[in-house]
């Protein structure tokens, strides 16, 4: 049987970046799938119908959800309850997708449209105001696999940029604190 990609099998998963699955994404759950390092029921966003594909692609058994993963449901997203937002910002860094409105102090607020429904916003709250609700009619479709990866890799690319910018900070602050004869030229 021929060797399947990562890449192939990452084309297949629902790019909510969970991390249900145990795994850090999708991408790091394909990578692991490939190598036959885990099984192919472990992702509750794409449920049975992502098992069945996976089942065909990687030539395994089928197998039913692996309920420590969690259940298969109808998509959610995430709202956030104006009255109790504190505004505290804490709730943006873990949105793979950057769904979240917002700055310091403001009343925060998500893109219903954009929402993965993943949760990882959810334990950032130190008030408990994000609360999961059943995907709204009026919304439209919730995201496409398609929308997801390219929102999180556009995420990954504005984290990885900011990480660099606040590398270079550091060492011109560090540079700026030494002696005039010892800075770097
Ligand atoms: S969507 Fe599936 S593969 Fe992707 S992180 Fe969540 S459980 Fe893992
Ligand atoms: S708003 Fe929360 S649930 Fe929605 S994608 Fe962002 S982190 Fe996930
Ligand atoms: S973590 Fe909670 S309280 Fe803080 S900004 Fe986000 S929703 Fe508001």
């Amino acid at each position: 049987m021929r060797r399947v990609e990562a890449g192939e099998i990452d084309a297949l998963l629902p790019q909510t970046q969970c991390t249900r699955c145990g795994y850090a994404g999708c991408r790091p759950s394909a990578d692991a799938l490939a190598a036959g390092a885990t099984a192919l029921n472990r992702c509750p966003p794409g449920g049975a119908a992502l098992i069945g594909r996976l089942a065909a692609l990687l030539g395994r058994e089928p197998l039913p959800l692996d309920p420590a993963c969690g259940v298969e449901a109808p998509a959610r997203l995430a709202w956030i309850d104006p009255d109790a937002c504190i505004g505290c910002a804490r709730c943006l860094p873990p949105c793979p997708v950057d769904a979240i409105l917002g700055a310091a102090r403001q009343l925060h607020t998500v893109i219903a449209s954009w929402c993965t429904g993943c949760e990882l916003c959810l334990p950032a709250c130190p008030v408990d105001c994000i609360h999961m609700v059943d995907w709204p009619q009026q919304a439209g479709p919730p995201p496409t696999a398609a929308d997801n990866r390219a929102r999180f890799h556009a995420h990954e690319a504005r984290r990885m940029s900011s990480a660099a910018e606040r590398e270079r900070e550091l060492h011109q602050l560090k540079q700026a604190s030494l002696p005039a004869w010892s800075r770097e030229p």
